[in-house]
């Protein structure tokens, strides 16, 4: 009986690690509190501390503000308030996806989600518009 119990306390105990580890890594402004409030923790915030400690982990909630970010789209280091990107153009890019127009040669972009809403995710997107795939296709017939 009692090494079925001391079996399931180390079970219990590895599970709240993995716990405040994914609580930790999630949101790296908890403060120690909040982690050992958590109701699959239940640990004081010193207890909390040594296991961070432990992993290697920073121990105490981060000012937010003190990190250091960079843009997700160009990796340029980011100053000033709390932010994402750097500017617009790295919004846009991030979410859009540009293509050259194999009619115009001019580049366009179409949202990344766009093909995944047409269900055409195999198939590149070539011509920015309508007009163009009709200027294309008639090029095309005139050849054969
Ligand atoms: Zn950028
Ligand atoms: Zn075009």
């Amino acid at each position: 009986m009692k090494t079925q119990n001391t079996i399931d306390l180390l079970e219990e105990a590895k599970q709240r690690r993995k716990k405040i580890v994914a609580l930790r890594q999630s949101d790296p402004k908890m403060t120690l509190q909040a982690i050992g409030n958590d109701k699959e923790v239940g640990l004081s915030r010193e207890r909390v501390r040594q296991i961070l400690n432990d992993e290697g982990l920073p121990s105490s909630g981060i000012d937010a503000r003190r990190i250091i970010r960079y843009c997700i789209q160009c990796g340029k280091e980011l100053k000033g308030k709390i932010k994402s990107f750097c500017n617009k153009d790295c919004i846009s890019a991030y979410h859009n996806n540009t293509f050259v127009c194999e009619a115009c040669g001019k580049t366009f972009t179409r949202p990344k989600s766009y093909n995944i809403r047409k269900g055409v995710l195999q198939s590149p997107i070539r011509f920015c518009n309508r007009k163009c795939l009709g200027a294309w296709m008639g090029r095309q017939n005139k050849k054969d």
